[in-house]
């Protein structure tokens, strides 16, 4: 296939350059306000949210199972590309291990090629109850519409061969009302909220958004990211530091009926120290009543049923 250049991340919206005059990048107090206002109309967030069985927080463990596939497409170097393995050989299994011993269940985000590259991973995710939903074909979702519906397409079709489940979720860019005609329900990549909310279109599609933060992602902690690449702001964290923040957030979210979206990538949280981290973390969790733990389909499905007047 014809390579396509594909849609920037998010991250690529701080690469803005001034002007010559230098009277700036926002020509009018209006222009910023019909951002906001575009932004909140296609954002519908409930007041309030009542949990099943009378719970009162939801948590999605969630893991990108990115392995190498984004240092590839970041032309990363070689060993940047072993660190990314290390995921999909190792981490991957110490974290199925983890959810097993504590009986929790999660969402696992996998791009298309990663059926082929680990398809037993994979197929332990879904026998062991998880979840198993789409996150881009290799990492991308591509410009050119046709191209990006194809992706989608051949992405559902490698996990529903690989699990036997077709996904009803993703996380990505790809957009809404190609992933709602394609049967998809949510999408799990926007911070509009720290709730659940529905996502509508100019078009009238309406998705279900489970937001995550990058301050609940662990490779905003733990990546060591590449110098020159467009992530290269991350950096290492200690990881006691983390579990303080991460306790916080669950805690606070507890106190106010709320949600938490956990970002896990096998191949940062994988390592040893992080998993006993994350172990002491999920044990904290379960020390509270009411707790919620579920896959992201489940908060979808409970958003469609519940969450509509
Ligand atoms: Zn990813």
């Amino acid at each position: 296939m014809a390579t396509s250049a594909s849609r920037p991340s998010p991250h690529a919206q701080n690469a803005v350059h001034e002007t010559a005059g230098g009277e700036g990048i926002i020509k009018s107090p209006e222009q910023v306000v019909d951002v906001v206002e575009a932004h909140a109309s296609h954002h519908r967030i409930p007041d309030r949210i009542e949990w099943p069985d009378a719970n009162r927080v939801a948590v999605n463990l969630t893991v990108d199972f990115d392995a190498m596939l984004l240092r590839k497409l970041l032309d990363e170097p070689p060993m940047q590309l072993g660190k990314g393995e290390f995921g999909g050989r190792v981490g991957v299994w110490r974290l199925l291990e983890l959810f097993r011993r504590h009986n929790v269940s999660a969402t696992f985000f996998v791009p298309g090629r990663i059926c082929e590259l680990y398809p037993d991973a994979v197929r332990q995710a879904a026998a062991d109850g998880h979840e198993v939903a789409d996150h881009m074909w290799e990492h991308r979702v591509p410009a050119d519409y046709e191209i990006e519906r194809a992706h989608l397409v051949r992405t559902a079709d490698a996990l529903a061969a690989t699990t036997g489940i077709r996904p009803i979720g993703s996380r990505s860019w790809h957009d809404a009302d190609l992933m709602s005609e394609l049967g998809y329900l949510y999408n799990s990549h926007d911070a509009a909220d720290d709730r659940p909310h529905f996502v509508t279109t100019d078009s009238g599609t309406e998705l279900v958004s489970l937001p995550f933060h990058y301050t609940w992602d662990d490779a905003m902690y733990f990546n060591f990211a590449w110098l020159n690449t467009e992530n290269s702001a991350q950096r290492m964290a200690d990881s006691d530091r983390v579990l303080e923040l991460w306790w916080d957030a669950f805690q606070q979210q507890y106190k106010v009926g709320g949600y938490l979206n956990l970002c896990l990538h096998p191949e940062f949280s994988g390592r040893s120290l992080r998993i006993d981290m994350l172990d002491e973390l999920i044990r904290r969790m379960k020390s509270f009543d009411g707790v919620w733990f579920s896959t992201c389909a489940d908060v979808a499905r409970h958003m469609l049923g519940a969450g509509r007047s």
